[in-house]
């Protein structure tokens, strides 16, 4: 190895918001260094002028802090091998590619975009691989001074050489073999002077020793041309694991229009950080148990390249619901008080003081039933406000005509009770029921539905509990005044 220390680095061009694929493949180069007692870099590739986006960097590690993926070296936090954007390390990228080209491993190129569509187009007819014909590869150096003299814009491009096997080992795929027949005289520089992708990722891997390249399928194509970069350079590769393609669930390429694919969309419906990394985790990797629900702890603990996955991972939106719903119960009530009352405040109930003790209550009861914070306040809505409309086909089942004789027996037996606690409202339902000879079931339905207005709900004595016994009353009250026997 390079080094003995893992060193591993997350390289996103800042195009605007943190996919999730690119937070799969942050989270796996976290999981790995953590595993290893190693170093995550955060590196910023920033040399597409044309894809600049205002702010995007800023969206982008502030998405990562809020995944609470921290890195140990990086824009904010510095390190000793920065900088950690590569739009600030030109210099750094002309030195090696002028050795490059000393060393005729790279070429200047002053061929016009009019001779590179042309050629393009002959290719296309022959049916021939889009490839630069090394054209410029045979100007003598009086030629090459005089354009430059001249003021031509020239691009610098990679001097493939002619059938050579070349082998990436890839810890997640083997031994992946491609013929450099098959590699296009990438450019390096271009005519701005900026470097591509290409050579500013090597050079930087190998000057921030990178010793595992863990990145995204896609970029497995370009891995040849990485390859002889470092060759010609002299350095050593890294190690290379490439993670399988996300795909929505008809098998294609997951896309935006099939969902949301911004990290910060799932944020915003109020998915837990717990449980999007939880997903994410395992999309493409799996510990060899039935294991499915992962702390960030359990994930660097047991997290291995070895166990990655080949083959593409389906990306089941209704998974991650779950898994948001476990994590959600797994949280302590205290912690869910203070999502809910956020979330609250951006509600229509914004205005009411509702007391902690009343939430954490509310919490109580609905955390088995829901899955997303909001819903504490969607699906339970009559903790916040009362019933003003009564859910017709629970009257047809259970409002009967002498439901309400029989509910306003069960009010009075309420009545006499000073702070009934919840065994006290079920006692007092239980003996009413006995007085009046009817089942338990009699009162019950009609009572849910006067206090909530629904069918459903949590227990039926914690709801009342919760409510307090001067709002169940009043409840009643309305019931019986707007509910109407049938
Ligand atoms: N800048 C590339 C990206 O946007 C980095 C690929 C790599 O990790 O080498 O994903």
């Amino acid at each position: 190895m390079i080094n003995d220390v893992v060193r591993v680095r997350f390289a996103p061009s800042p195009t605007g918001y943190l996919h999730v694929g690119g937070l799969r493949t942050a989270l796996y180069n976290y999981l790995f260094a953590k595993h290893n007692n190693g170093v995550f870099v955060l590196r910023i590739e920033d040399t597409d002028r044309n894809r600049y986006v205002e702010g995007a960097v800023e969206n982008l590690i502030s998405t990562m802090k809020w995944n609470g993926l921290g890195y140990d070296e990086g824009p904010e936090v510095g390190g000793e091998y920065g900088p950690y954007f590569q739009s600030q390390r030109l210099e750094i990228y002309n030195k090696h590619v002028n050795e490059l080209i000393a060393k005729g491993n790279a070429y200047r190129c002053f061929c016009s975009a009019e001779r590179i569509q042309k050629l393009r187009e002959e290719q296309q007819v022959q049916k021939l691989q889009a490839k630069y014909d090394k054209h410029c590869l045979n100007l003598t150096k009086e030629e090459i001074e005089n354009k430059i003299q001249a003021g031509e814009q020239f691009v610098i491009r990679l001097n493939v050489p002619a059938n050579q096997r070349i082998i990436i080992e890839d810890i997640v795929r083997g031994n992946v073999e491609f013929n450099s027949d098959t590699v296009d005289d990438q450019i390096l520089i271009k005519s701005d002077g900026f470097p591509t992708y290409h050579l500013a990722n090597v050079v930087d891997d190998h000057l921030m020793k990178i010793t595992h390249v863990i990145r995204g399928e896609e970029w497995l194509s370009s891995t040849p041309k990485h390859v002889l970069l470092y060759d010609f350079l002299g350095w050593e590769k890294p190690k290379f694991a490439h993670l399988p393609l996300l795909l929505n669930p008809d098998k294609s390429k997951l896309s935006k229009r099939q969902g949301d694919v911004a990290v910060e969309d799932y944020q915003k419906k109020g998915y837990l950080k717990e449980a999007l990394i939880n997903f994410v985790a395992l999309l493409g990797w799996n510990a060899g148990d039935d294991v499915e629900i992962y702390e960030i702890e359990q994930l660097i603990e047991k997290f291995s390249l070895e166990r990655v996955n080949k083959a593409g991972a389906v990306f089941n939106v209704e998974k991650l619901d779950w898994l948001n719903f476990e994590h959600l119960k797994k949280k302590p009530n205290a912690e869910i008080l203070i999502m809910l009352k956020e979330e609250l405040k951006h509600s229509k109930y914004a205005e009411i003081n509702f007391s902690d003790e009343y939430l954490l209550n509310v919490i109580d009861s609905m955390k088995e039933r829901v899955n997303f914070v909001k819903e504490f306040i969607d699906k339970s809505f009559y903790y916040f406000e009362s019933p003003t409309e009564f859910d017709e086909k629970v009257i047809q089942k259970s409002w009967k005509e002498d439901t309400p004789q029989q509910l306003t027996e069960l009010r009075s037996a309420f009545e006499k009770i000073d702070n009934p606690k919840k065994e006290d409202f079920e006692n007092a339902l239980r003996s009413t029921a006995e007085k009046l000879n009817v089942g338990a079931g009699k009162l019950i339905h009609p009572l849910r539905l006067a206090v909530s207005g629904t069918g459903q709900g949590p227990g039926l004595f914690d709801l009342l509990y919760t409510l307090g016994k001067e709002e169940v009353i009043k409840r009643i009250n309305t019931a019986l005044e707007t509910i109407k026997p049938n």
